[in-house]
């Protein structure tokens, strides 16, 4: 192999970027894609990149994509690794913050270039056409939805099939694949919750949305814990709570973040249709003269993995290497490129990256990304 994969890879993990912002990243990608000899597209869906490569041995073979996301997170790196990032960056809100892999996509990059070195190198062995997609954004659930919008579907031969990774706190070694639904579909919500403001010694003056907001809060515990069957899956965490400046100033408004997870639509609909109820009842217990307003930030469909290609998936990475490597792990952005395309198939795999993974167990593939 010519790239240096572990080099390639510190070099990434020293200079993590934040979603949208990945154009050192994408430099880097650009550099060896032209090594390679590759042909690229650039700037898809703001950072993205992609390659097409066609296989020339005899026959006709499918249109396979692959497909690797690139952003890092706003989070400090505490690993005490020689090449821990001490990078910052700028996030949406304009503040600073130190940014970090600490989701593994600086592993993805250099996967998928070294399956670009391989493929390259052995191009007259196999026929088809790979499409190797670089994607911004992971972290909002928004960057393949911009390379899509970008036109990444009618630059490149259409998908049959979409393959992605990621790594996940699974033993070093094993791969986890199973057929059917492997990731979650997942919803990120803004709840704003509107009082009215005032001093904080008359009360009685004002429609507190500090209380509002806790009340909010714990009613919406009892969505999981009371209202779904047990034998069905869902998550309902409030990750953000915002409101107010000063002990004795009650704010006009509180903010409330939500992170939801369910394994299919119907399910989708159920816990959306929970939550809002849960939101406008407690507003109006509250005694609340205008309604919450609730906005979906991001919304990223199951990724459900397509049985016959898991299947041929499975037996080929046992053969190659050894087997019991294959795990089911359990229960993306493959979902949504394969569901906004022609594509019949998507199958996402999660590459176990052993002990002191960098990767946080709410991570878990039951619970998709982001
Ligand atoms: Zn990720």
């Amino acid at each position: 192999m010519s790239i240096d994969l572990e080099a390639l890879y510190i070099d990434l993990h020293r200079h993590p970027e934040l979603s949208f912002q990945e154009t050192r990243t994408a430099g880097v990608i650009t550099r060896e894609l032209a090594a390679l000899g590759l042909e690229y597209v650039e700037g898809l869906g703001t950072t993205g990149v992609a390659t097409s490569i066609t296989g020339t041995a005899a026959g006709d073979g499918p249109v396979v994509w692959l497909r690797a996301d690139m952003d890092g997170l706003p989070v400090a790196e505490q690993t005490g690794l020689a090449y821990a990032s001490t990078a910052h960056g700028i996030d949406p809100a304009g503040t600073d913050v130190p940014v970090m892999h600490a989701c593994g996509h600086d592993m993805h990059v250099t996967a998928l270039l070294g399956a670009l070195e391989r493929l390259v190198a052995t191009r007259d062995e196999w026929s088809g056409t790979v499409v190797a997609v670089f994607q911004p954004a992971e972290e909002y659930g928004a960057g393949a939805q911009a390379m899509i919008a970008d036109g990444v579907l009618d630059r490149f031969p259409k998908p049959d099939i979409v393959l992605g990774q990621h790594l996940t706190p699974l033993p070093a070694g094993t791969i986890g694949v199973r057929p059917g639904t492997q990731m979650a579909a997942s919803d990120g919500l803004t709840v704003r919750l509107l009082g009215r403001g005032g001093h904080g010694s008359r009360p009685h003056a004002t429609i507190d949305p500090v209380v509002m907001a806790a009340a909010t809060v714990m009613r919406l515990q009892t969505v999981v814990s009371r209202e779904i069957d047990p034998r069905e899956m869902a998550v309902v965490t409030v990750g953000s709570i915002h409101a107010g400046l000063k002990n004795n100033i009650i704010p006009a408004e509180a903010k409330l973040e939500l992170s939801l997870r369910y394994p299919d639509d119907a399910a989708r609909a159920d816990v959306l249709a929970r939550v809002e109820r849960i939101v406008r009842a407690e507003a109006a217990a509250s005694g609340a003269e205008e309604q919450p307003v609730i906005t979906t930030d991001h919304s990223l469909p199951p990724t459900i993995n397509d049985h016959e290609a898991t299947a041929r998936l499975t037996a080929a990475w046992n053969r190659a290497f050894g087997e019991g490597t294959v795990v089911d792990p359990g229960s993306s952005p493959e979902a949504k490129m394969s569901r906004g395309s022609p594509a019949r198939r998507a199958c996402r795999s999660c590459t176990g990256s052993g002990a002191g993974s960098t990767r946080s167990s709410s991570r878990m593939p039951s619970r998709a990304a982001p």
